[in-house]
């Protein structure tokens, strides 16, 4: 249940305000700005959700604003046809542009996504000026008003409404998303994705996804534009108001949706201000404004990150985080194996970092039911030999089977998808989600939609089903690793030995057959050791398998089944505890000679 009642009160209250504006005698040049930052506002929502929330950094957001409104633009003026049909064509456009284009550039790294962006800005800016039936740098002309409900929008006044209509549904359509199961995935992105992949996200395709969200929000925008201005040119669509778009959701807090219309408000009126103030001031013309803006950004990068919208966010009380119904029905379990089956074969696993041997050709079984302790010194190898068996590296040679499939070569999220969940040595997960929905991460392949699907499911609100499944689930396995207290608290918020716990609650609603557990122990106290101890136990009981990576001799001295030595990347021992324990090199490698 997200019942957000204040912020529903918050909403409400804000549209009233905008309600009663263009009622009241408010002056033409206001509600003139008003339209311009709300036309910016949807632009901007959509950077919150690919710049902000999915790192990715965008110039190129006019130019779909110029595609919006030449679409409509085009068709209306020169076939006389509805602007409704005009939105429609020019968001498929939009579509099939921003999904080729993010094909393309969202599989790029570093600096060559923003400067993918910049050349398409340009390149849409200079064809826009150049084609002869866009009427060139002049433009279109003639474009006909908006009717909504026969209603005519003919004045700034009553395109307000549906401008300001439009936001509000945008503000809430990216909440919903975000407060979903793909919404979280795209949440996870951040931080490189390996976690995100480990438990099932596509990660590429969820950047395409967004890319082609962000871009759609940029077409509705022109369109709207389009039909306030009821005339277009390329000059609004080029780079430096690509650049302007990204200011204004870095300013109001790329991370918060509200931050969008709330940088989006505060630019529009302060180029206002600064172009009427500056050039009086300085005596001279100019876009002085820029200037500004430029050394607003780079204090505000200095101070504030987050930009300013946290600032605002603290003047309201916050609602309750995401809760976990007390009652859903139960996800469906895989089949598992029988105990004692061979679940994970090993064979000479190899990784070579340049000259480096992290894994020398590594052989070794789990067998389901069992668990099972890699144990070597610190660069022994064990984290590099896990990320072998989950596909986070690729192996320089050797083999894995799963369960008698060849699972080496897969990525990650196709080897969660079969049944190996994992948590990782250093945590991976997100500091200011709560702990229920880090966790719900782990669900993800366990949705009512297609694994990489269910976007517009969730920006419908049609989820309902699923998410109270998976929150449900997400609580449930809380409740197993004895979490379930910290249920709402902010992840970031834990002991760093409660998060790792939270990892394997996480790796739990994967529904694994097999644990990979990097270090779960490192951090903890005495009594957690031992309350780790009891839970593995317990899952081994349920016939769980669990192989576990461990630093720490005692702790898997009677919790493991057999143990796995390395050192420098080589197995030196492997055999029941008892006998490892007195093994002469494994004693050496953990000694180093003494004795
Ligand atoms: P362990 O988990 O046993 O402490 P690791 O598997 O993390 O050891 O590391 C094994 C060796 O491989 C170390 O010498 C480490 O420095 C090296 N190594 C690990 N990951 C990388 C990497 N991505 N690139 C280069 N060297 C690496
Ligand atoms: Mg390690």
């Amino acid at each position: 249940m997200n019942t957000n009642l204040k912020n529903r009160f918050f909403l409400l209250a804000f549209a009233v305000v905008l309600a009663l504006l263009p009622v009241l005698p408010t002056p033409e040049f206001w509600i003139t700005l008003g339209n311009y930052i709300g036309l910016y506002s949807i632009v901007a929502i959509g950077l919150v959700l690919l710049t902000g929330v999915g790192g990715m950094t965008s110039f190129g957001q006019a130019a779909f604003v110029g595609l919006g409104a030449y679409s409509t633009a085009y068709l209306t003026t020169q076939f006389g046809l509805s602007p409704w049909l005009g939105l429609l064509v020019g968001l498929v456009i939009t579509m099939a542009s921003a999904y080729v284009i993010g094909l393309i550039t969202m599989r790029m790294s570093g600096h060559y996504l923003p400067l993918a962006t910049i050349a398409w800005g340009l390149s849409l800016f200079f064809l826009f000026g150049n084609l002869e039936f866009l009427g060139k740098y002049d433009g279109l002309n003639g474009i006909p008003v908006l009717h909504v409900l026969g209603i005519e929008l003919a004045s700034g006044r009553s395109m307000f409404y549906l401008i300001w209509a439009v936001v509000l549904v945008s503000v809430i359509a990216m909440q919903n998303l975000l407060n979903s199961r793909p919404g979280r995935a795209i949440r996870a992105l951040k931080g490189g994705g390996t976690m995100a992949e480990a438990m099932g996200v596509n990660t590429a395709w969820m950047k395409v996804v967004i890319f082609v969200v962000a871009a759609m929000l940029a077409c509705i925008s022109g369109f709207l534009y389009a039909h306030l201005q009821r005339a277009v040119n390329p000059t609004p669509f080029g780079l430096n108001y690509g650049i302007e778009y990204l200011f204004m959701a870095v300013v109001g807090g790329v991370g918060h949706v509200w931050g969008a219309v709330l940088g989006a408000g505060i630019l529009t009126i302060l180029k206002d201000v600064l172009q009427g103030v500056l050039p009086k001031l300085l005596g001279a013309n100019g876009n002085f404004e820029t200037i500004v803006f430029g050394v607003l950004m780079v204090l505000l990068l200095q101070y504030a990150r987050d930009g300013l919208w946290p600032f605002i966010k603290k003047l309201f009380p916050s609602g309750p985080p995401v809760m976990a119904p007390a009652q859903a029905s139960a996800l469906p379990l895989r089949a598992k194996p029988q105990a004692g089956e061979l679940i994970l074969d090993v064979k000479a696993a190899r990784k070579e970092f340049g000259g480096l041997v992290a894994v020398n050709d590594v052989s070794f079984q789990v067998r389901a039911g069992e668990i099972i302790g890699l144990i070597g010194p610190n660069g022994a190898g064990k984290s590099t030999t896990f990320n072998l068996v989950t596909g986070v590296l690729p192996a320089t040679r050797g083999e894995v089977l799963y369960r008698g499939e060849q699972i080496s070569g897969l990525p990650s999220r196709e080897i969660v998808k079969r049944g190996i969940g994992r948590t990782f040595q250093h945590v991976h997960l997100l500091p200011t989600m709560t702990v229920l929905e880090n966790v719900a991460i782990g669900a993800h392949l366990r949705g009512d939609f297609a694994p990489q699907g269910g976007v517009t499911a969730a920006i419908l609100r049609m989820n309902k089903n699923e998410e109270a499944k998976l929150l449900h689930e997400a609580a449930r396995q809380l409740e197993r690793v004895g979490l379930a207290d910290c249920m709402y608290m902010e992840a970031g918020s834990l002991a760093l030995g409660q998060q790792r716990i939270l990892e394997i609650a996480r790796a739990l609603c994967c529904d694994p057959a097999l644990l990979l557990l990097d270090e779960p122990a490192a951090g903890l106290r005495y009594k957690e050791k031992q309350a780790l101890a009891e839970l593995l136990k317990k899952l081994k009981g349920e016939g769980m398998s669990v192989l576990l990576v461990e630093h720490d001799m005692d702790f898997v001295m009677n919790l493991t089944d057999r143990l796995v030595v390395m050192e420098f990347g080589t197995r030196i021992a492997e055999g029941v505890p008892e006998d490892v324990q007195k093994d002469p090199a494994v004693l050496e490698a953990y000694l180093g000679g003494v004795e």
